[in-house]
């Protein structure tokens, strides 16, 4: 099995889930600022190499507490109803401040479990999402809590991640926490602890590591993150637990900092290259030399070098036609470029593509990963 572990770099479409903890300065119950805005700066950064970002985002209820004076430890349901509907306001406003200082427009969708599980809700909610992102926004995403009912909480923003990844068929989930991945135990409690860099597969072992849930103010700990890797991995997207507290975590993750991955379960993948393959209307195609054509069936990716041409109207994200040079298709796949952008970076070196167009978009024109041969090529 295939156990090298993803890069952030290479994301074509990633979730960040951030936690209360990280956004909150629980003295002083305000949103760290100085925290926002290098968050801000690596979502800038991973946009300007053409990942887009969708951002999952606690941090409603402990913004409120201090304002509504529940400082107690545990809140009951309905004050955490309460507190949600007076501090997501506050992380609304600071999400869309901490964007905005860096050119970015948020977006605000606060979701249910309903949304992801009832078929007209979650085409709507993607539908939503798509538009959103085709429009350049950063979807910021939190659970609509003070609606939500006990049976019909996610409760935890890890599962509701893993959700909206599942549901926008991202490739890589991250979720930022306060411990940079998974150990064999508590590492505060154990000093045997070791850490495991790469999960290719959810064993009994790997569950068993979950642990119990942490005191405090948070809700998440190991177990919801086990359960978020299983939905996204089952889902065909990678997932990394990685450290969240320092400032510019995303910048750090994609230098190679230490993180658990959790890889694409291989019935993932293959439903994702079902979705590729059956689940998107194609809305355009590229010709590629032989020379393309032959690394694609290789299983390489493909370069704006190796395409010839190009048809139809298309936006980052659509699924395309890969035609060889008889016009024969050869295979589907995501393009990472708009068709007006992709037309002038074709025949091109990937080291030419941010003198052309003037940012630093993806090496590949179709990541292999989101690209299917099609039978007899
Ligand atoms: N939705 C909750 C909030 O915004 C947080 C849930 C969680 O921390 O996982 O406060």
């Amino acid at each position: 099995m295939n156990s090298v572990p993803p890069s952030l770099r290479s994301a074509r479409r990633v979730v960040v889930k951030i936690g209360s903890a990280l956004l909150v300065d629980a003295d002083l119950a305000a949103p760290r600022a100085a925290w926002l805005a290098g968050i801000a700066e690596d979502i800038a950064e991973l946009r300007g190499c053409g990942t887009e970002v969708i951002v999952v985002s606690s941090g409603a209820i402990a913004l409120a507490r201090r304002t509504l004076k529940l400082t107690q430890a545990r809140l009951r349901l309905e004050e955490k109803q309460a507190a949600a509907a007076v501090g997501q306001i506050r992380l609304a406003q600071a999400w869309s401040e901490a964007l905005q200082a860096r050119g970015m427009v948020a977006a605000q969708l606060l979701l249910t479990i309903a949304d992801s599980e009832d078929r007209r809700r979650y085409l709507n909610a993607r539908a939503t999402l798509e538009t959103l992102l085709r429009l350049g926004c950063v979807p910021v995403i939190n659970e609509n809590d003070s609606v939500a009912t006990a049976e019909i909480r996610f409760g935890d923003n890890d599962r509701l991640a893993a959700r909206v990844a599942e549901m926008v068929q991202a490739d890589q989930l991250i979720l930022l926490s306060d411990i940079d991945g998974l150990y064999t135990a508590d590492p505060k409690r154990n000093a045997d602890a070791s850490h495991i860099p790469v999960v290719a597969a959810l064993t009994a072992d790997i569950e068993a590591m979950g642990g119990d849930p942490p005191p405090g103010y948070s809700s998440g700990g190991m177990r919801t993150k086990l359960v978020a890797a299983r939905i996204a991995t089952g889902a065909g997207c990678a997932m990394a637990i990685a450290l969240g507290h320092a400032d510019r975590p995303l910048h750090a993750l994609a230098a190679g900092a230490r993180c658990t991955w959790f890889l694409a379960a291989p019935e993932g993948r293959s439903a994702r290259k079902n979705w590729i393959l059956n689940g998107l209307q194609q809305t355009g195609s590229l010709m590629v030399d032989a020379g393309a054509a032959r690394a694609l069936v290789k299983g390489g990716s493909l370069l704006p070098a190796g395409v010839r041409g190009l048809a139809g109207v298309f936006e980052r994200g659509d699924a395309v036609a890969v035609l060889g040079p008889q016009g024969e298709a050869v295979a589907r796949g995501l393009s990472a470029y708009a068709s007006a952008d992709a037309a002038r970076i074709i025949g091109h070196r990937s080291g030419e593509i941010e003198a052309i167009l003037g940012w630093r978009g993806r090496d590949e024109i179709i990541h292999r990963d989101d690209l299917v041969l099609l039978a007899g090529a």
